[in-house]
């Protein structure tokens, strides 16, 4: 018995992280196996505008959306499409408060994106608020928690920038029109002396229609933002 707890704790200084996918002991000090990391679903050809996969070996820079009608934002950094396993960890990182499963996937944004950062550094990282009761109910904003990481990797400053005014809860079932309005009247910018100039990169868990992110974007450079980058870590297909 002594013996194996002997060999337990040596086999678990050696290997002190579990896989959060196979929960076999992972050997790269990550909580996640290079089996898995290999398997994630990385985000090939991509609009280099709002992150929307391409047609695999496609050399186009932009979506046909963002030729058409380009977003409030300049640019979208994401490693990653929303599909499995990544749906789930998310899902565990927002709703189940399984914090380990964010801290994963922010280093893994790191790994990917902090080389193509190049040139184009942002000054500010602003996150994606949430709407206070929501904040409330799951006891973090889980955009906040990536923005700190980052902040904290990159040695650039967080700014809680803007705040959501109301709950938009009812989004879905709302004709595309309803939700751009609905969104219109979402956000208040907080503090906009201390934006006014600046390249900001907006922070948020998943990018979905981009709508959210074009309207508070839209807001910020209302406010006075030189630039407004999107950086997130899925984006959904
Ligand atoms: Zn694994
Ligand atoms: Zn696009």
């Amino acid at each position: 018995m002594v013996n194996r707890s002997r060999w337990r704790r040596a086999f678990d200084a050696l290997f002190p992280y579990a896989c959060l996918l196979c929960q076999l002991p992972s050997e790269n000090n990550k909580a996640i196996c290079d089996a898995c990391e290999v398997e994630l679903p990385w985000l090939g050809a991509h609009c280099q505008q709002c992150a929307l996969p391409l047609p695999p070996g496609s050399t186009a820079i932009h979506c046909g959306k963002c030729l058409q009608r380009p977003p409030a934002f300049a640019r979208c950094l994401c490693p990653l499409r929303y599909d499995f396993p990544v749906g789930g960890l998310i899902n565990q990182f927002k709703h189940h408060g399984q914090l380990a499963a964010g801290a994963l996937l922010g280093e893994l944004w790191l790994e990917a994106c902090r080389d193509r950062l190049e040139a184009a550094e942002p000054e500010l990282l602003v996150p994606v608020p949430l709407h206070w009761r929501r904040r409330w109910q799951r006891g973090y904003n889980q955009a906040e928690l990536l923005a700190e990481q980052w902040s904290a990797a990159l040695k650039i400053p967080m700014l809680r920038a803007a705040k959501r005014r109301q709950w938009t809860s009812a989004q879905q079932g709302l004709s595309a029109n309803q939700r751009r309005q609905n969104l219109r009247k979402a956000f208040a910018v907080l503090q906009p002396e201390s934006i006014a100039g600046k390249h900001l990169a907006l922070v948020d868990d998943v990018l979905t229609t981009g709508a959210t992110a074009h309207s508070l974007a839209a807001i910020l450079t209302r406010c006075g933002a030189r630039r407004v980058d999107i950086w997130c870590l899925a984006r959904t297909p």
